[in-house]
């Protein structure tokens, strides 16, 4: 009998599941689930948990992402639905998807000797108060750095904060097909409160900005950098 050709479910089908972090691997029968990790930082009980799920629904191996992300590979479409309940179940999350802030990222500044903000702190916070925005151009990526050793690529980020004592933001980086360097806001902020007016209004200024699907640093080429520090130099 002559093997089908066609993959087993539809694209619509895979373009939901993407919505759910769940990710169709080559040949779109096998998919990756992508997990929230914010700043990097796992529990023990939830690596027991993200080993058990890897083994029971996946080949037993886990993937980690240039992001700190943790990424589930290799689990075949029929266990999708038990896996996804199983997840549910656990103490990990999926990972946000799509045209949003996505996990943040952040280095051990809390704890490394050269740190001068509590970065992982930091990110916690930036997740609960930015983790919720949707419906942006594209997707949107932080990362918060606890000196100016930069490991956790700031100036690589839509938006990346670079701890100097005080917070040091940049714009519009990223990686990628067209790589873009931040641009450093040229003032630097005190307070966390101003810190988060910042980043709001950077949100805003991109969500208002934003041609569909175009980057945060396309924006800036597009519209100019000036522009957008008009609209923040007052929140300094
Ligand atoms: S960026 Fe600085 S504080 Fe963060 S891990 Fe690197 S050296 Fe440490």
């Amino acid at each position: 009998m002559q093997k089908s050709t066609q993959p087993p479910i539809s694209d619509q089908e895979i373009a939901k599941l993407k919505e759910s972090a769940l990710f169709s691997e080559k040949g779109k029968t096998k998919f990756s689930s992508r997990l929230l990790v914010i700043g990097g930082l796992l529990t023990a009980e939830q690596l027991r948990e993200i080993a058990k799920l890897a083994s029971r629904y996946g080949d037993g191996s886990v993937h980690l992402t240039t992001r700190q992300g943790v990424e589930i590979p290799h689990i075949p479409y029929e266990k999708l639905n038990l896996f996804q309940r199983a997840l549910e179940k656990s103490s990990v999350k999926p990972a946000q998807s799509g045209k949003c802030v996505r996990a943040i990222t952040a280095c051990p500044g809390s704890y490394c000797k050269f740190g001068t903000i509590d970065t992982q702190q930091l990110a916690k916070e930036l997740f609960k108060k930015f983790g919720k925005r949707k419906n942006l151009p594209h997707k949107f990526k932080i990362a918060v750095s606890g000196c100016r050793h930069c490991c956790s690529k700031p100036h690589e980020n839509d938006l990346g904060v670079m701890g100097i004592g005080k917070f040091a933001v940049f714009v519009g980086g990223m990686a990628g097909k067209t790589p873009r360097w931040g641009d450093k806001l040229p003032f630097e902020i005190k307070e966390k409160s101003k810190l988060f007016n910042i980043v709001n209004a950077v949100i805003n200024w991109y969500e208002k900005n934003g041609n569909d699907k175009e980057r945060f640093g396309a924006t800036i080429e597009r519209v100019g950098l000036a522009n957008l520090i008009d609209e923040l130099s007052p929140l300094q």
